[in-house]
Parts: structure tokens; C-alpha cells; sequence
């Protein structure tokens, strides 16, 4: 998430209020499609993956709260927690595109992956240092405060993260794809804390006909991958605060829902402030 002070959507430079690991990710893949969609706001309606990823979200995320409270974690009470959020992401965040016979075959298949990670070798044990921990912290060599939400804290520091997703990932790219968030989790949480995560974990649940469940481990980064990811999440801030937006063409494109505004967007400057 970002926040623009208020001149930012007139068109003129100013820098955002912070700036978080998915916010910089979205900025560097493609400017313009992060113009339409977290600084002009255009809302588009919520795809069935989507709305499937949150409240499976939203289930573990109640599991993780149960046991770092105590109360009840069993699979009935988790399963309703999906249950309850499948349909007050609806009714808050709709509407889903659904087709035909989609919605009830997605809710099941939401059931069968939370299922799968309660039963699998990935469940968190024991009791979790933190559960959908924000953090807002200044780091070296950023201009504006890193800010994030980390799903889950282990016992030793490891920041986990939890993926949704229709196929398996190979996973040395998903550590490398996911390489800006993990660091600068361990950046928020080395500064809150004082302490070194162990190890930045993702955690996959793969929405296959029979769900798998798999983690992937990163060693904790050193000076060089912080100072790279530091680098990379400045370029964002940079662009983001000289009002740098542009069409970037390429793989991001096929699933991109602004491609008709992209097509409109004018190459001249002062059509651009025109239209602001
Ligand atoms: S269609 Fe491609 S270039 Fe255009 S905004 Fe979307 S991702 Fe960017």
C-alpha cells in the first residue's frame, strides 16, 4: 500500500508517505499499471484467484491468532473463519467475476487447501511470536519509512510468508521472485527487534486437484542483498515521487486488466497533465 500526499495526483513531484515491499515490486514491474491502480485508484472488479488467495488468507491467519492466544485452533472453527471471510470479501470487496458454476467450486477448493495445510509438515507449531505484524521502521538509504505486514513471526524470528497459487513455482525463482519482500521483512523485523531471522520462509499452497503445501527457505541476506534490495525499493521511491509512469511491456501484460487505459496513455507530457 502507498499513500501519496494529496499533490501527487495533480501530477506534481512529491514524495510518498512510506513505502512497502509490495508497493516497490508493483512500481518496478510496471509503472503505469501501479498509476492505475494505487495512485488513480481505478477499481477494477476482484478476480476469482484473488478473492480465493484472501480468504484462504484470512483462515490461516485465524489459525496463527488462535494459537498465539491459547482459544481454538481445531479445523472446524479455521474452516468456518474461511467460511465467513468467503463471504465478507464479497460483500466488501466485490464484486467477484465469477463464471458459471465458479463460485461454489472455488469455496471448496478454498476448504480443501486450508485442509491441507493443517494436515501438512508446514503447520506452525507451537506458539508464533506474531501474527499480521505491522511494522514501520526508517531504514538507511530510504527516504521515506519501510513499512509492511508480516503475516507470520516464528518462535526465532523467521518472517513466513503465505502464497496462493494454481501451480507449483520452481523454488529457486520464488525466492528470487519474492527476494524484495523477504529482505525487507528481515529489514523491518532486524530493526524492531535487534534480532536475525534464521531464515525467510515462503510457504505455498498450490490449488491442484489434491493441494500441496510447500515451504521455501531462504538463508537470512547479508549486506549485499540488503544493500540491493535498499537500491531497488529507492528506485521505486524515486520514480514514484518525479512522477515517473510509463507503459512497460511484457509478461505482466497477459493478466493486466488497465490494458485499455494503457492503450490511451498519451506519450506527451502535457497531454498527460491534460488529462490529470
Ligand atoms: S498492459 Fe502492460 S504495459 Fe500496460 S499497464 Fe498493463 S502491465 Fe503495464
Amino acid at each position: 500500500m502507498i499513500a501519496f500526499a494529496s499533490p501527487q495526483k495533480s501530477g506534481i513531484s512529491s514524495l510518498p508517505d512510506y513505502i512497502s515491499p509490495s508497493a516497490a515490486k508493483s512500481y518496478l514491474a510496471c509503472s503505469l499499471r501501479f498509476y492505475f491502480e494505487r495512485v488513480a485508484e481505478i477499481r477494477k472488479p476482484t478476480t476469482p484467484a484473488l478473492h480465493l488467495g484472501k480468504a484462504v488468507h484470512s483462515a490461516l491467519q485465524a489459525f496463527h491468532l488462535a494459537r498465539w492466544r491459547g482459544t481454538d485452533d481445531s479445523p472446524e472453527v479455521v474452516a468456518a473463519a474461511f467460511g465467513d471471510a468467503f463471504l465478507k470479501l464479497e460483500q466488501e470487496e466485490g464484486p467477484v467475476r465469477w463464471k458459471e458454476g465458479e463460485r461454489e467450486k472455488s469455496r471448496l477448493a478454498g476448504l480443501c487447501i486450508v485442509a491441507a495445510y493443517l494436515d501438512s509438515p508446514e503447520v506452525l507449531r507451537g506458539k508464533p511470536r506474531g501474527v499480521e505484524v505491522p511494522l514501520t521502521e526508517t531504514i538507511p538509504g530510504l527516504a521515506v519509512p519501510l513499512t509492511g505486514v508480516l503475516d507470520l513471526v516464528t518462535d526465532n524470528f523467521t518472517p513466513v510468508d503465505f502464497k496462493s497459487v494454481a501451480a507449483k513455482p520452481d523454488s529457486q525463482h520464488a525466492a528470487f521472485d519474492h527476494e524484495i519482500q523477504l529482505v525487507a521483512y528481515q529489514l523491518l523485523l532486524e530493526v524492531a527487534t535487534g534480532e536475525k531471522p534464521a531464515s525467510l520462509d515462503l510457504v505455498y499452497l498450490v490449488k491442484t486437484k489434491v493441494p500441496q503445501v510447500f515451504r521455501v527457505s531462504s538463508p537470512a541476506a547479508d549486506r549485499k542483498r540488503k544493500d540491493r534490495v535498499v537500491r531497488l525499493i529507492d528506485t521505486a521511491v524515486s520514480g514514484m515521487s518525479e512522477g515517473r509512469f510509463h507503459p512497460q511491456p511484457g509478461m505482466t501484460c497477459m493478466s493486466c486488466q488497465y490494458r485499455n487505459e494503457c492503450k490511451r496513455w498519451p506519450g506527451v507530457m502535457s497531454e498527460r497533465r491534460a488529462a490529470a
